[in-house]
């Protein structure tokens, strides 16, 4: 449990306050819950707090790695987040600590270990060292979304749909690449050369796994010679942005990466496009990758405030404050009613809003949780990536 020794002082920094349980009273004048997986499970373990006691036992030796529950505990959480977002802002631990990554250290430690993952994410990483996708499709039909759409010769801008958009939520990369030719933005792809972004399995722990994709997604970007690599996925954003350079052991990287969100909401102002009226009411959903992991929150809400005649009104919980679609940290494959359960909650949200037409977010990995949310729930909200929503206009 190397991994953990570096926590030996600082778990002693959480003063079990648990305001890492509730979204900021200050903002929004109400006692709201913020974790959705001590909301679910209803354990103080399944909570921040129970976590951080969970290292210091573990570190300690009053916690023994195969005691009974422990993958469990640690596993059914979307490592969104939300946790960490209100106790920066309270408390002394917040300060020196980012819950996110102490929480992916202690899977990674597990992991290392020998005790996890968990069945289901051994699955993902079988699936995803032999396909290149954890889908299961072969890695040469990643592109057949493309049907015809125009892609430049040239490398110098290349999109990386990721294996969502690519192999799932595909109408979120056609309407990508739809914006950008829309737009005159020459750019390429990596065809099968495209490996999933590691997410997943990072997220899960497998870190020492995940290099073979990091190192071949980056060694592919940088022969291709690409200066700017845009992403419609917030995961994969994240994932680029951050895991990339600290685990290749960079101060930077040799290209730029940008969210499709920062891309059209630079070009869509400096090209003054008038765009097409449309009469919608939407709300945003804030996926944790872009919105508390990377602080990409105004972006979106710009580009969704050019449109003539789309009324945005937000959440109850928005922007850092956001509840998490349920998805994320390997909870959907994991544990599929706890993140079905997670993305209701945020329809039931939702539903607060009145004469909503459509939920809209940027990750393709939201988009498919909240559908899931939506059509249990039996509502009629449609649930559109910004990009689709965008396309509409131009
Ligand atoms: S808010 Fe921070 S300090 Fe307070 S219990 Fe949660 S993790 Fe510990
Ligand atoms: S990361 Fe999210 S689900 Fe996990 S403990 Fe923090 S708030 Fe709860």
């Amino acid at each position: 449990m190397e991994i953990l020794e570096k926590y030996n002082k600082l778990v002693y920094y959480c003063s079990h306050c648990r305001l890492c349980s509730i979204a900021n009273y200050h903002e929004l004048k109400e006692w709201v819950p913020i974790c959705p997986s001590g909301s679910y499970y209803g354990f103080e373990s399944y909570y921040a707090v129970g976590r951080i006691e969970l290292i210091r036992g573990l570190i300690e030796g009053d916690v023994s790695p195969d005691a009974e529950d422990l993958l469990q505990i640690v596993y059914a959480c979307q490592v969104c987040g939300g946790c960490y977002v209100q106790c920066k802002d309270h408390t002394a631990f917040g300060s020196v600590q980012n819950q996110v990554d102490t929480f992916e250290d202690l899977r990674t430690a597990l992991v290392d270990s020998g005790v996890g993952p968990m069945p289901a994410h051994l699955e993902i990483k079988e699936d995803t060292l032999k396909y290149h996708n954890p889908y299961k499709v072969p890695n040469d039909q990643r592109f057949d979304w493309l049907e015809g759409r125009k892609v430049s010769d040239k490398k110098e801008i290349i999109y990386f749909a990721g294996c969502t958009a690519s192999f799932r939520e595909k109408e979120i990369a056609q309407a990508t690449v739809d914006i950008l030719n829309k737009l005159g933005i020459e750019f390429s792809v990596l065809g099968s050369d495209e490996w999933c972004c590691g997410s997943p399995m990072l997220r899960s722990g497998l870190r020492k796994d995940t290099m073979e994709l990091i190192e071949h997604n980056y060694n592919a970007i940088v022969k291709s010679g690409a200066k700017k690599v845009i992403t419609s996925c917030a995961g994969c954003y994240k994932t680029l942005t951050q895991d990339y350079p600290r685990l290749l052991g960079k101060d930077k990287l040799e290209f730029e990466v940008i969210h499709s969100s920062q891309l059209f909401k630079k070009e869509l102002k400096k090209r003054g496009i008038k765009l097409n009226q449309q009469d919608i009411t939407i709300t945003y959903h804030d996926p944790c990758h872009l919105a508390r992991h990377a602080s990409v929150r105004k972006d979106p809400r710009r580009v969704i405030g050019m449109i003539p005649g789309v009324k945005l009104i937000e959440f109850q919980r928005n922007n850092k404050n956001a509840w998490c679609c349920g998805a994320g940290g390997g909870v959907k494959k994991a544990f599929p009613d706890f993140a079905l359960w997670t993305s209701q909650e945020r329809v039931k949200e939702a539903d607060n809003i009145p004469n909503l037409d459509a939920i809209v977010s940027t990750c393709p990995f939201c988009k498919r949780n909240l559908k899931d949310g939506v059509e249990s729930l039996g509502r009629k909200y449609q649930v559109l990536d910004l990009t689709e929503l965008l396309l509409k206009s131009l």
